[in-house]
C-alpha cells in the first residue's frame, strides 16, 4: 500500500529541516535549530503607527519575527476581515524602519501573490490547511511556508497538506499546532501538546505552536508557551497588542508586550542558553 504521505516523513529525509526564513541585522533567523524563534505581533495589523510602534517594541525584547496579518479568516462574515491589500505599505514600512522577519497569512494565491514581495512567511491558517490548490500554489512560489493543523484534522492529515507544499519543489516547510476541537469549551480549542513529538517521530519538518489560538485566554497563553517548548517546539507564535482589550480581533488571548518581556526574560532566554 501507497504510504498517504512519504515527502514529509521520516522515510524520505531523516534528518530534521532546518528553515531559514531570512535575516534580521545581519543574523539568519533559523526554524529547526534547537533554539525556539518567537513570532509574535497582534492578530491583524490595525494601522501604520501601532504596527510600527508594537512591532519595535517586540524587536527590543528580542522576539525577531512578526505577525503581518493582513488578511483575515473570520468565522463570522461580521467580524473584522482584516485592512487587506491596503496594508501592503504597512508591510514595507514595518520592514524598513525594523528589518524583522514578517509573516502573513494568505486565503488566495491571488492575496500571496500581492503580498510576495513585502513579506518573508507564508502563514496558511488552520481553516485552510486542506485547500489543496493553494497548498500547491503556495508552494510553486518557494517562500516559506507557515502550516497550520486543521482544527478538525489529525496529524495524518497535517502531514498529508505539508506534502502537497513540498511536492512542488519548496523544502521551506514549517508546521504549526494551534489547538483542536473537542468536547471542553472553557479553552477555545484544545492545544495537542503530544502532537509535538508526534510530529517529531513521523516527520522531519520543524514544528511551532500557538497557543494564542488554541487557548483563546489571555491567562493561560504563557503557560502552555512553556510547555510546547518543554515539549521540543521549534517555536512559539503569540498575539501580541499594548491594548489587548481594545484589539479588533480575538481581544480575549492578546497578551501585552511587557508580559512577552517578562516570558522571554526569565524563560526564553535561559532555555537558549539550555540548548546551547
Ligand atoms: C492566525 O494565526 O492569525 C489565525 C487566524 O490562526 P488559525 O488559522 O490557527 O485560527
Ligand atoms: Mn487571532
Amino acid at each position: 500500500m501507497l504510504n498517504s504521505y512519504y515527502l514529509s516523513s521520516r522515510k524520505s529525509h531523516d534528518k530534521n529541516t532546518i528553515v531559514n526564513l531570512g535575516s534580521v541585522d545581519g543574523k539568519a533567523v533559523i526554524v529547526g535549530n534547537g533554539k525556539p524563534v518567537i513570532i509574535a505581533g497582534p492578530c491583524v495589523l490595525e494601522d501604520e503607527k501601532s504596527a510600527v510602534n508594537l512591532a519595535l517594541k517586540l524587536k527590543e525584547t528580542g522576539v525577531n519575527t512578526f505577525r503581518a496579518m493582513l488578511f483575515k479568516p473570520r468565522t463570522s462574515p461580521y467580524s473584522f476581515q482584516g485592512i487587506d491589500k491596503a496594508g501592503i505599505p504597512i508591510l514595507k514600512k514595518i520592514k524598513q524602519i525594523t528589518g524583522l522577519i514578517l509573516v502573513t497569512e494568505v486565503r488566495e494565491i491571488a492575496e500571496a501573490e500581492a503580498v510576495a514581495g513585502y513579506t518573508d512567511v507564508f502563514q496558511i491558517g488552520t481553516r485552510n490547511m486542506s485547500n489543496f490548490n493553494l497548498l500547491k500554489q503556495v508552494g510553486k512560489l518557494q517562500k516559506p511556508v507557515l502550516l497550520k493543523r486543521g482544527m478538525g484534522a489529525t496529524i495524518e492529515e497535517l502531514l498529508c497538506a505539508a506534502e502537497y507544499v513540498l511536492a512542488e519543489g519548496n523544502q521551506n516547510v514549517i508546521l504549526c499546532e494551534r489547538g483542536i476541537r473537542t468536547f471542553e469549551n472553557y479553552t477555545r480549542f484544545t492545544l495537542d501538546i503530544s502532537a509535538v513529538p508526534a510530529v517529531k517521530e513521523l516527520s522531519h519538518l520543524p514544528i511551532i505552536v500557538d497557543p494564542s489560538h488554541a487557548t483563546g485566554r489571555r491567562s493561560l497563553v504563557l503557560p502552555l508557551a512553556k510547555a510546547s517548548i518543554a515539549a521540543g517546539a521549534d517555536g512559539i507564535m503569540l498575539e501580541v497588542h499594548e491594548h489587548p482589550a481594545e484589539s479588533k480581533s480575538d481581544p480575549e488571548q492578546a497578551i501585552t508586550p511587557d508580559e512577552l518581556k517578562v516570558f522571554f526574560d526569565e524563560f526564553v532566554s535561559s532555555t537558549m542558553q539550555y540548548k546551547h
